[in-house]
């Protein structure tokens, strides 16, 4: 079945999310611009995972738990899982990894937990911008230990991408796909990063508030409308959409 996406999702609890980008509101957006699956990527975190969850399901619609990892480099690199718990598990892990240095709501914005009545119940206090202790090159084999599949985000873009910051793709990272821009030019791509050529790759929004999140435009050709479907597509490199011209 061929479904139409958006797999990089900030809700209120990234610093740089809008206060209402909560779960609830983020699954109704997405069912009435005619999502069919969507995935919350917040900053270092997966905290609203279990919200948006239910909020989706609510909505009709599949959902795939997820994080936006910041490496040691301050790549950004989008993680998705098969379920919650694995999810939750991997935001344990890199919370530990996570340097201790506090919010300052007034600067950064706020950083709100949410629970599956779509109610704040608490403030994140630590800081979810900052690099974490993760590098680069272990990401991905890090992720796949705990049932997901990570994929570069944004490469396409000047900052917080892994061409911005360390200026190549290389294939020793073992990223099996990657994750372009809505506005990407993908024959730029193709014309200067040849490791890149033929890699599968997926289109998403990354909107930070409802005002953002665009219109279905690209679809993932997928066996069954679940989130292990979507990883076990991305992992295995089963993409429709390449980069090439
Ligand atoms: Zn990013
Ligand atoms: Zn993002």
């Amino acid at each position: 079945m061929r479904v139409a996406y958006d797999l990089h999702l900030h809700s209120c609890l990234s610093p740089c999310g809008s206060d209402d980008m909560t779960p609830a509101n983020i699954a109704a957006m997405a069912a009435l611009a005619g999502y069919s699956l969507i995935a919350l990527t917040d900053h270092n975190t997966t905290r609203n995972c279990r919200a948006a969850a239910a909020a989706a399901e609510e909505n009709g619609l599949a959902f795939v738990p997820g994080m936006e990892l910041t490496t040691a480099e301050e790549a950004h690199i989008l993680c998705l899982f098969r379920s919650v718990e694995a999810a939750e598990e991997f935001g344990k892990y890199v919370y530990e990894r996570l340097p201790d240095v506090k919010n300052r709501p007034e600067f950064f914005g706020n950083q709100y937990i949410m629970n599956e009545l779509d109610e704040v119940t608490g403030e994140e206090p630590r800081l979810l911008l900052s690099a974490t202790g993760i590098g680069t090159y272990d990401a991905a084999a890090l992720v796949r230990e705990f049932d997901g599949v990570a994929l570069p985000a944004h490469i396409d873009r000047d900052s917080f991408s892994i061409i911005s910051n360390l200026g190549f793709y290389d294939e020793r990272m073992g990223f099996g796909a990657v994750e372009l821009s809505r506005t990407a030019n993908v024959r730029e791509l193709y014309e200067l990063h040849s490791q890149l050529r033929g890699m599968g790759c997926i289109f998403n929004s990354d909107a930070h508030s409802l005002e953002a999140m665009p219109d279905p435009e690209h679809t993932l050709e997928l066996e069954e409308l679940s989130a292990a479907a979507v990883v076990d597509a991305i992992a295995a490199g089963r993409l429709s959409e390449r980069i090439e011209i």
